[in-house]
């Protein structure tokens, strides 16, 4: 366990709602990471180990694969622009 998941605001409960059969019924789900204290912890380390499911850090996977393409074109664009 990471030791910021001992503050998650998602401890306890019933984990099916992080894995909601579409990404319209995620909504629950979104509510609880919207309060959690380490969702951008959360975020980041589904990110790093490339999480193909579920939601976290508020984010869906489709969600989260778009971040990383925002974040990869943001990346592109900031080199670019330093020569
Ligand atoms: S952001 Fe959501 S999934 Fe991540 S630890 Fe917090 S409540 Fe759990």
């Amino acid at each position: 366990m990471q030791t910021w998941q001992r503050n998650a605001s998602c401890v306890g409960l019933d984990s099916s709602i992080f894995y909601p059969p579409t990404d319209r019924e995620a909504g629950r789900a979104k509510a609880v990471c919207a309060e959690c204290p380490v969702r951008q912890d959360c975020l980041e380390f589904a990110l790093t180990v490339r999480e193909k499911e579920g939601v976290w850090g508020g984010l869906t996977a489709v969600e989260r694969q778009r971040l990383v393409r925002r974040r990869r074109r943001q990346r592109r664009a900031a080199l670019a622009s330093t020569g």
